[in-house]
């Protein structure tokens, strides 16, 4: 026998690793009898084949009950002699260690005097670590002959075909952690499609929908609570969604917050009473209730047809779009299955998008601005600039329709500076008049918080026109200030130092908590049309009492946007709330409009604090 130790051979470096892992093991296990250290070596497939023929197929369960025995058996300690190991690397993950020694007991023990051990090891190298997957005592007692088997070329020779497993073990390794998600273990987009490409083509009689839904508010959580909570989240739901799932189903994670399941279906009865049951299922109970955010679903259902011919890419895309016509604000989860017009609808937005940049160069964008009133008197003291696409038909296209489309695709940054330059113009305009302007507001996208430099250029337009900054108000809405706390607190400072006036818009609309109001230094409070449009439930009321309330102990200004009757602004007079904004008074007009009827003065004075320029 070759009692010299195998360092490696040429063919062996990589197997050094499993080889003084199996030293490591041997010791462990023999020697010190420390079998949390062996356990902790054993991959989860791990399986053990016994010593002949009676004793196959251990597995890791049946190995811990084993090694439970062996503590009460084994008292005493051992030594081990004559090792020899020898190791072949198979792949670059796979390595087989043979190895050779003898037990000696202590003599103490009496149990065991000395004992010829032969092993055979196949290592795994597992996410960065060598495991233990397959053991063998491979040669029966010792009349069989000592080196046959462990003699490296017989060895080589009939771990020809363990090679080729290994090969394949490794090859579908890296074929399956390409495909599942690093995150959740499920399968990942590529996964997903292939996955459904395969299910949808053994099941051809089966009728099947597909579900992609999007975990609303995952945003706040992140924010709120850190990344660590948002990723708990969503594997939590990845791992109850599988649970939902049977086979021939599967699920993936598409990407950030948007899951898809491919589900078979009965009719819609059954599909509802699925998706409540999700619902209320795919959060865990306890991550729930630590969670103060609302997390909700908004989902998109395809229905596959029978003999689908688009593949399957297609009926992802299908789920999508009805999944983006669902909000993704809502308190509830909502879905909705996809309908033919929900393509339609897709193609007129990325139409409208394609757009853009030449109805930008033709002046098809055109500004109107909508005066904001004093409530106790009703006299216009501000305004705010909003915009209007004109096209050339003479369509009217709402802000709404199109706004959304500009901030998803990142247009909104040219845009916005667009009408910034419009409304400087203007504003230039009526102090050449000798008009004493009152600030007029602009709404900014969120979007620009993530530009470090979006002060200075906004500056530089404003300067260019010399137009004073006290003449210009800044909306952001709610949810900037909930997602970029710290960019908006650093933008509040930089405002305020530089001059101009910095308005909370929407109020009311996104997941608003009152503490906001003590975080954030805005000066002007906007109310969202929401709050006031339930004007006549008492509890609404009392909300919008204490909301003004609390602006005011905060200092902010408050005005209401929507106001359209009489009675929500005898309430609002009630409540002494500033300003207010709504059809009631104005509604938003052309820019010459804003001139001739308000500037000038027939609908009154538009009084401001500073002097004409
Ligand atoms: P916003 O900033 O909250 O503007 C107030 C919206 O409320 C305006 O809608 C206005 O027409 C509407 N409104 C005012 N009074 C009433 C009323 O009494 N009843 C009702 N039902 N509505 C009233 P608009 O002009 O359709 O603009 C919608 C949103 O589009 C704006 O909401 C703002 O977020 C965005 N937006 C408009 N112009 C621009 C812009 O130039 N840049 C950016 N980034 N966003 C803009
Ligand atoms: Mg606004
Ligand atoms: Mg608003």
């Amino acid at each position: 026998m070759d009692k010299k130790p195998n360092r490696g051979g040429p063919d062996a470096p990589e197997a050094l690793m499993p080889e003084a892992l199996t030293r490591e093991l041997a010791h462990a296990y023999l020697v010190r009898r420390d079998y949390p250290a062996v356990l902790c070596r054993l991959a989860p497939d791990f399986s053990w084949v016994g010593t002949g023929v009676t004793e196959l197929g251990f597995g890791l369960t049946e190995l811990r009950a084993y090694f439970e025995q062996e503590r009460q058996i084994y008292p005493g300690s051992f030594t081990l002699s004559d090792e020899w190991y020898h190791s072949m690397p198979m792949t670059k993950d796979v390595a087989v260690v043979l190895a050779k020694f003898t037990l000696t007991s202590d003599p103490e023990t009496g149990l065991l005097v000395q004992a010829p051990l032969r092993f055979s090891l196949l290592w795994r190298l597992w996410q960065g670590r060598w495991l233990l997957v397959h053991l063998h005592n491979s040669v029966p007692y010792s009349e069989q002959g000592d080196c046959a088997f462990l003699n490296p070329a017989a060895a080589k020779a009939n771990y020809a075909q363990l090679r080729r497993t290994a090969e394949q073990m490794a090859a579908k390794q890296v074929q399956e952690a390409k495909a599942l998600d690093p995150l959740t273990g499920i399968l990942n987009m590529e996964g997903f499609v292939a996955q459904a490409r395969r299910v949808l083509g053994e099941h051809p009689g089966q009728n099947f929908v597909l579900l992609k839904f999007g975990v609303n508010r995952l945003r706040y959580v992140n924010q709120m609570y850190g990344y660590p909570m948002g990723d708990k989240l969503l594997k939590s739901i990845a791992r109850r969604l599988a649970a939902n799932c049977r086979a021939p189903e599967i699920c993936g994670r598409m990407e950030k917050d948007t899951f898809a399941a491919l589900m078979l279906f009965t009719d819609k009865e059954k599909m509802d009473e699925r998706m409540r049951y999700l619902d209320s299922h795919l959060v865990d109970g306890k991550l729930r209730s630590t969670l103060h955010v609302p997390i909700t679903f908004s989902s998109g259902l395809y229905l596959l047809p029978q003999g689908l011919q688009d593949g399957v890419k297609k009926v992802l895309d299908n789920a999508l779009i009805a999944l983006q016509s669902m909000p993704r604000k809502s308190m509830k989860s909502q879905y909705v299955y996809y309908t033919p017009e929900m393509s339609q609808l897709l193609f007129d937005r990325q139409q409208l998008l394609a757009d853009a940049a030449g109805a930008l160069q033709a002046g098809e964008f055109k500004l109107y601005i909508q005066p904001q009133v004093e409530i106790a008197t009703g006299l216009p003291v501000a305004g705010e600039a909003l915009v209007r696409w004109v096209k050339p038909d003479g369509t009217l296209l709402m802000p709404d329709s199109f706004i959304p489309l500009f901030e998803q695709s990142g247009f909104i940054l040219e845009f916005d500076f667009y009408m910034l330059d419009l409304l400087c113009r203007h504003l230039r305009r009526w102090l050449d008049m000798g008009i004493a302007l009152s600030p007029i507001s602009i709404n900014q996208s969120r979007r620009h918080l993530e530009n470090e430099d979006y002060l200075e250029h906004f500056c530089s337009v404003v300067d260019r026109w010399d137009v004073p900054h006290r003449c210009i108000g800044f909306e952001l809405t709610e949810s900037a200030f909930i997602d970029f706390n710290q960019q908006v607190t650093d933008l509040a400072r930089d405002l305020h130092r530089r001059g101009f006036q910095l308005s909370l818009d929407d109020f009311g609309t996104g997941y608003s908590s009152l503490n906001l109001l003590s975080m954030v230094s805005a000066d002007v409070l906007k109310l969202d049309r929401s709050l006031i449009a339930d004007y006549q439930n008492p509890r609404g009321q009392v909300v919008l009492r204490k909301v003004i309330e609390m602006a005011r102990e905060t200092q902010m200004a408050v005005i209401c946007e929507g106001i359209e009757t009489q009675e929500q602004l005898t309430l609002l007079q009630g409540l002494n709330c500033d300003m207010g904004q709504g059809f009631y008074f104005h509604r938003p007009m052309p820019a010459a409009e804003f001139e001739t009827k308000v500037l000038r003065g027939e609908t009154g004075p538009f009084p401001s604090t500073a002097p004409a320029e």
